[in-house]
């Protein structure tokens, strides 16, 4: 195979860390074999670890972001239940789908993309639609909003809901804190802040969620995915569900242990002082963000292409020329944004240079 060499600066993937990859191509062991169980343990701590969480139900799903996803959604939604979605994004509206396919009586508050929703319109839709769920994107790479929720999860119980958070990109890019902000269900991608290949879908449950799951008397729709199940492999029963990806599993072990040698602090503040570096630049070229000032994401930039620019023939050069990847707008900014990524390993000084000098070179 001839792949050719790439800088991932999209909203996804990022660059695997070469630690990663050299996990990943580690011989092949059976799913049930003990070395491979004493790797799914270890896996299970340190992601309880970067979740900052002590949810037993914490494990990853064989699948992308979008398995954790349906994952958390059907296992908390019964057929007809009510489930508030806040949506300002383009991962808003996909779990809103998500939820309606899932069988629930779906209401979405909107709001406007590129900016993130104010508690007081959250506390209305609780109050007045009294969800049993309560459904949230953290981090919006489609806008590059990052969401409060520190007080949400609070807020929701409040009202006898149940939190359920998007971190896809949130995860090792920004403060997250499952356990001290009350999150009842989150899922996230093993692609983006933690530096590994796409393939794994972390996901935990809170004792609340859990018990809820339990006390379910309808069937969890899909059997792939109903947590209590996959529990029954991923905790002491070891009974066969189906077969892991092992080779995943190895390469997010190693991205995890990444993370947790850099320190979850660090690791933000590396996030964060990288995208300073590039908004500087980027504003300095006459680009200006979509996302409102207070909720920028520093692990995903999403800024407006200027009038008279095409987009697909500046993203087409800097791939074909420079060999670098950003991404481009969805939904309603489609053709209208880029979307520049630096998340996990993809995160250096020396990245952001590179992309400014190439993008200032397609833009003169
Ligand atoms: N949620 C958010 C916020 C995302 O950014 C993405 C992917 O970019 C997803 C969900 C879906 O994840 P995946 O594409 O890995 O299935």
């Amino acid at each position: 195979m001839a792949i050719p060499h790439r800088l991932l600066l999209g909203p996804g993937p990022s660059p695997p860390h070469p630690r990663v990859l050299q996990a990943q191509a580690q011989p092949l062991l059976g799913h049930l074999d003990p070395a491979f169980l004493e790797i799914m343990n270890e896996t299970q701590t340190m992601l309880r670890s970067v979740l900052q969480t002590r949810n037993a139900y914490t494990l990853p799903v064989s699948g992308t972001g979008m398995a954790g996803m349906e994952c958390v959604v059907a296992n908390l939604i019964k057929p007809a239940e009510r489930m508030v979605v806040c949506s300002a994004g383009f991962f808003g509206d996909r779990m809103a789908n998500i939820a309606q396919r899932a069988g629930a009586n779906v209401t979405v508050v909107s709001g406007e993309w590129g900016d993130c929703f104010d508690l007081n319109k959250i506390e209305e839709a609780l109050k007045n639609r009294r969800p049993k769920v309560l459904g949230i994107v953290h981090a919006e790479t489609s806008t590059g909003v990052l969401q409060p929720i520190d007080q949400l999860g609070e807020l929701c119980h409040r009202y006898e809901a149940l939190l359920a958070v998007d971190a896809v990109t949130s995860l090792a890019t920004a403060p997250l804190d499952v356990d001290g902000w009350q999150i009842d269900a989150l899922y996230s991608g093993t692609q983006k802040g933690l530096g590994c290949p796409p393939g794994l879908a972390p996901v935990t449950f809170s004792e609340r969620a859990v018990e809820k799951i339990q006390q379910r008397k309808t069937l969890v729709q899909s059997y792939y995915l109903d947590v209590v199940e996959l529990m029954k492999y991923w905790g002491s029963d070891r009974a066969y569900h189906h077969t892991a990806p092992i080779s995943s599993v190895y390469a997010l072990q190693e991205g995890l242990k990444i993370v947790l040698e850099e320190g979850l602090q660090p690791r933000w503040d590396r996030h964060r002082q990288n995208w300073a570096t590039l908004k500087a630049g980027l504003q300095g070229m006459g680009l200006n963000y979509l996302t409102k000032e207070h909720c920028q994401l520093p692990a995903l930039s999403a800024v407006k292409i200027p009038d008279g620019v095409d987009d697909m023939t500046v993203r087409k050069r800097l791939l074909t020329e420079f060999g670098i990847e950003i991404g481009g707008g969805l939904g309603q900014f489609k053709g209208k944004l880029w979307r520049i990524g630096l998340m996990g390993y993809g995160s250096t000084a020396e990245n952001v240079h590179t992309l400014l000098s190439a993008l200032k070179n397609c833009l003169s």
